[in-house]
């Protein structure tokens, strides 16, 4: 059986307020192996973006462990900590963070950047991940020359070019028209499960909700099943 590329144990995360501190995640669990799929949905403030976080090694939890392709990220330093991220997760949010004074390739080379001039391996391989995103014919243009959806998929190739375990999605397609979000999130659920990629994805619409293989509900600080989300048809 293929080992669990993510695995969440009994993660806790409070905030401290004026008054009493404030738990927002009681004891999460989760666990994927490569190529799958999983949603989480849940009502604004029930810390959806507060768990994507601490997946994205961003924040630590309180209490319990990730691990991911095997490793503990909070066991490293900070340094090391972002070499981890840079190389095994890739990040798709809803407002994409493009530079608008890149390129298309430049964009997507962006991660790239942090071990250095890119090889030109990894220049090729952003170039297939454009085409595989059906950009092959804008890879000069700059963001402002390009649709939402184009843009988001320019976010995707951007995701996937260090070859990432784990993909975090925040409302990958939030800002998009029915139409081009059914296509940008078949997009992504195709290129993440060809390539063995974990993807959580966190949102609000059940569209997309329903493309992953599994769907969770973040009540009261913890992942419940959802089977209403899941894809049934
Ligand atoms: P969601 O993404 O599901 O809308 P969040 O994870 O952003 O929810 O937030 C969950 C709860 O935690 C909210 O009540 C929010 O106000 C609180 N919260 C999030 N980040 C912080 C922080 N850095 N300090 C204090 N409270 C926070
Ligand atoms: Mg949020």
């Amino acid at each position: 059986m293929e080992a669990s590329r993510l695995v969440v144990t009994s993660v806790t995360k409070s905030f401290s307020t004026a008054g009493e501190p404030l738990e927002v995640l009681s004891g999460v669990d989760l666990s994927l192996a490569a190529g799958q799929s999983v949603a989480i949905v849940g009502p604004s403030g029930s810390g959806k973006t507060t768990l994507l976080q601490i997946l994205g090694t961003l924040d630590e939890p309180d209490s319990g462990e990730v691990q991911i392709a095997g490793e503990d990220p909070f066991s490293l330093g900070p340094t090391e900590r972002a070499g981890f991220r840079n190389r095994h997760i890739g990040f798709v949010f809803q407002d994409h963070h493009l530079l608008p004074q890149l390129s298309v390739l430049d964009n997507v080379l962006i991660p790239a950047l942090a071990a250095g001039r890119p090889d030109g391996e990894t220049v090729s391989r952003a170039e297939s991940l454009i085409e595989s995103v059906g950009l092959g014919d804008r890879i000069t243009h700059r963001p402002a020359e390009l649709s939402g959806g184009q843009r988001e998929r320019v976010a995707i190739a951007r995701a996937l070019v260090m070859e990432p375990d784990v993909i975090l999605a925040d409302e990958p397609t939030g800002n998009l028209d029915a139409k081009t979000a059914s296509e940008v999130t078949a997009l992504l659920r195709q290129l993440q499960s060809d390539r063995g990629v974990v993807l959580v994805a966190v949102t609000h619409s059940r569209a997309l909700a329903t493309a992953m293989d599994r769907c969770f509900e973040l009540r009261e600080g913890q992942l419940v099943r959802d089977a209403a989300f899941e894809n049934v048809t």
